[in-house]
């Protein structure tokens, strides 16, 4: 029985990750629960799986969750409540899903009270992979992938030995604006954008697909992941994501790993690894879905897949510069406050404005925090 605590247990990654634990409740256990605010949506939650902690890490939705829950889970907010899940002591694993660079500390401190994480937050690996892995290695803990494509290199890495890998290949999907000049990406809305073909997802990382952001922050994340130069780690857009990646080797076979565009399936094999469950939902029909289509991505209408690259490869704390403007910069489209354009011309021209330095914790900190107070005060 793997016994589990799943932050942001109410975004999209953290409610599917409920739906595969209850299918599987001679296996999985839900322990602890954490989400930022959605009070509502967690107090259900804690009736459905009657987790031993639950947080909110909003200050005043978690006193107020705190005052009128009389049941048997302890409830916990803010910050400290946010640590104590993550290194809950009658935990073995942890479900990494909130969304953004504020994953990270809870999923080192996990990693650090010796928690196997299932990691779906790709800004942690982005930001500061050298360090999560580092630790990863130190504490003798598994790291397993959620994110669909990650998980289909995993898997696919099972047959062969690293050093017969010619290349990683991670689809992409090409998002809603697929086909589309840069000019005509200047007018796009926030709800056109928020309109994924095939996935639905948090909203950041749903406008990170439309501008191929998500693609370069997964380049990243399979940088660390499987410890592959980046010259090795290619791009291919499928528009059907039935494909979710693959793994070229050195004698020109190809193995892939396909599926239904559906996260419970990554989500579960993150959590069943190294064994495999029965699945408890629909599987994929190939008949039905018979067209399976590739195409190079467009890099002049979506420069962010490069600027990503280009980051990773240069390494210290540009990724995490990277991270944090483009994190920035979704906010203010959400809000309505810069154009869609805007977010690639603040990402890079954030990214050409500080100095590299070491992959520290300390230097992370300090761009990562540098970072977000540029963007906010030129663009707010
Ligand atoms: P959502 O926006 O749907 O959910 C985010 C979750 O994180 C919510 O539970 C939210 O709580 C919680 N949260 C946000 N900020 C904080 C905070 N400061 N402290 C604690 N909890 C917080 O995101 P997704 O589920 O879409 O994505 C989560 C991660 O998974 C991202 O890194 C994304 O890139 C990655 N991912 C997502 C995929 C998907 O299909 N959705 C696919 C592959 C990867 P609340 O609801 O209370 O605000």
């Amino acid at each position: 029985m793997k016994r589990i605590v799943v932050l942001g247990s109410t975004g999209s990654i953290g409610r599917q990750t409920l739906e595969v634990v209850l299918a599987n409740p001679d296996k999985l256990k839900i322990v602890g629960l954490v989400a930022h605010k959605n009070d509502a949506l967690l107090e259900q939650q804690i009736a459905l799986c009657h987790p031993e902690v639950a947080v909110l890490t909003e200050g005043a939705a978690g006193k107020s969750l705190q005052k009128r829950y009389t049941g048997g889970t302890k409830i916990l907010c803010g910050e400290e409540g946010l640590m104590e899940a993550a290194t809950w002591p009658g935990a073995d694993t942890v479900v990494g899903a909130m969304v953004g660079y504020a994953g990270l500390r809870p999923t080192l401190a996990a990693i650090a009270a010796g928690k196997n994480i299932a990691l779906a937050n790709k800004e942690t690996l982005v930001a500061a992979g050298q360090i999560v892995m580092d630790a990863v290695a130190y504490y003798n803990v598994s790291l397993t992938p959620v994110d669909s494509e990650h998980s289909a290199i995993f898997q696919a890495l099972r047959g062969g030995a690293k050093g017969e890998v010619k290349n990683l290949i991670i689809t992409a999907s090409g998002g809603p604006f697929r086909g589309k000049t840069r000019a005509e990406l200047e007018q796009v809305t926030l709800e056109q954008c928020l309109k994924h073909p095939n996935w639905s997802m948090g909203p950041k990382v749903t406008i990170d697909s439309s501008t191929l952001a998500n693609k370069g922050l997964e380049v990243m994340e399979a940088h660390w992941l499987f410890d592959m130069p980046y010259d090795k780690i290619k791009v291919l857009v499928h528009p059907e994501s039935i494909v979710h990646s693959l793994v070229e080797f050195v004698d020109g076979s190809v193995l892939a790993q396909l599926g239904n565009p559906d996260m419970r399936l990554p989500i579960q094999y993150a959590l069943s690894w190294p064994e495999r469950f029965d699945y408890a939902f629909e599987t994929l029909d190939l008949v039905q879905r018979h067209q399976l289509t590739f195409e190079a991505p467009d890099l002049e209408s979506f420069p962010a897949l490069q600027l990503a690259r280009e980051c990773g490869m240069a390494g210290g704390i540009l990724p995490c510069v990277f991270n944090a403007a483009n994190e920035e910069a979704v906010n203010l489209f959400i809000q309505g406050r810069i154009s869609y354009l805007d977010i690639y011309r603040i990402t890079e021209k954030m990214v050409g404005k500080f100095g590299n330095s070491e992959c520290t914790l300390e230097n992370i900190e300090a761009a990562d925090g540098a970072t977000r107070l540029v963007v906010k005060r030129e663009w707010a």
